[in-house]
């Protein structure tokens, strides 16, 4: 039996290539090649300054450090999400909040939000920072989340780890058009990856410039940003309290080389996806909803089963996939709902819409190097399981 993944990264002879002429070279960790990465994710998205870290994860806690978040300080995001778009905000010791989703995007609600917004102002607990998340590629309703940052004065940060290669409004998700900065992962099982690794994008060159700070120990040499004006050649400051999220020129070299792809990997997955909602058309399942505001680059494509005398429940699903060998995966448990964010306080209940979402998902194989085959495949075990 050939078992098929959910996800899966490609990585060519030229990928290969790239890393091991760095390894060669003067420098493994961040060198030239860094910057020439971040020139590459630059040109994709359109944002003007790109700060390579060594994960998505860094990528969100330097753009909260790099806005001012601290103690006393509120961020929201969605709980649909991977747990780092809201641990970063526990990192700076801020608090954390959430945002319930919309039941067709699966994305922050911008109508959840006023009204939360709203609420917050007459309480005068507004947030600080506000972290959307492009769930599965697909973007946030970012011109009204735009509009209401104005408004009430917050900050944005997209966690677009799931969507480089989308589009909003006729732009790149990353142009940073609504926000003041947009993080990328390239973990892996995302849709460009270094192993580990992530960048954060903005068009404001002073928190571009906050965030290589935070990246590197907080540490300058740059005589404009010195205390005492000396110019020895050995000397440096300390000037924040930085971290070392430095990205090596390995991951760097395999960023450029798998960002040459990006294109046909996006074009690949939206063909998959254009595929499945033709195959599961005539199944008893929901499949994901398409705004027309925007493309997606389907990072993921998910189903929800429905609950129906005669059709089988989303575990019985997800049992009967992966014993056939489909590592079929779920989107995400409610971080709202994992113990650790129970003991500050957070409980079932207060998120409805992403705990329904979440009853029933169930995300299903889609990745660049997916054969035709490998999705027929998954289609008929997907027939035989969802009856009961
Ligand atoms: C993967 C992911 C992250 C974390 O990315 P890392 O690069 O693994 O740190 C953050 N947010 C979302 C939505 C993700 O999917």
């Amino acid at each position: 039996m050939r078992n098929i993944p959910y996800g899966r990264q490609s990585i060519s002879a030229a990928d290969v290539d790239a890393v091991v002429e760095v390894l060669r070279s003067d420098f493994l960790t961040q060198g030239p090649v860094v910057p020439r990465f971040e020139r590459a994710v630059l040109d994709a998205c359109g944002a003007s300054h790109g700060v390579a870290v060594n994960s998505a994860t860094a990528a969100l806690h330097i753009a909260c450090l790099a806005l001012g978040l601290g103690k006393g300080d509120r961020l929201w995001t969605v709980p649909n999400t991977f747990v780092a778009s809201a641990n970063c905000a526990l990192y700076c010791g801020a608090e954390v909040d959430f945002v319930d989703i919309d039941s067709q995007t699966y994305n922050m609600s911008a109508d959840r939000l006023a009204e939360k917004l709203a609420a917050a102002e007459r309480s005068g607990t507004l947030p600080k920072i506000v972290i959307p998340v492009h769930f599965a590629g697909q973007s946030c309703d970012m011109q009204a989340i735009g509009a209401l940052a104005k408004r009430y004065g917050f900050r944005v940060v997209e966690d677009a780890s799931h969507a480089i290669g989308a589009e909003y409004q006729g732009a790149p998700v990353g142009s940073c058009r609504h926000s003041d900065v947009t993080v990328f992962s390239f973990h892996p099982v995302k849709i460009v990856t270094t192993a580990e690794g992530g960048m954060a994008v903005t068009n404001d060159p002073k928190i571009a410039r906050r965030m290589e700070l935070f990246r590197s120990h907080g540490i300058t040499r740059a005589s404009q940003e010195l205390a005492r004006g000396q110019d020895e050649g050995w000397y440096y400051e300390q000037i924040e309290l930085g971290l070392n999220y430095r990205m090596t020129e390995m991951q760097a070299a395999l960023g450029m080389s798998q960002m040459s792809r990006l294109r046909e990997f996006v074009a690949r997955r939206r063909l998959l996806a254009r595929r499945y909602d033709q195959m599961l058309a005539s199944l008893p399942v929901t499949l994901p909803f398409q705004g027309s505001s925007g493309q997606t680059s389907f990072h993921l494509y998910v189903i929800q089963t429905q609950a129906r005398p005669g059709l089988a429940s989303r575990k019985a699903l997800f049992d009967h996939l992966r014993a056939s060998g489909i590592g079929v995966n779920v989107h995400y448990i409610p971080v709202h709902t994992q113990p650790f964010y129970r003991r500050l306080g957070f409980a079932p209940g207060q998120f409805p819409v992403a705990e329904q979402y979440y009853a029933n998902a169930l995300s299903i194989p889609v990745y660049f190097g997916m054969e035709d085959s490998d999705q027929e495949t998954v289609v008929r075990r997907l027939e035989e399981g969802v009856q009961a």
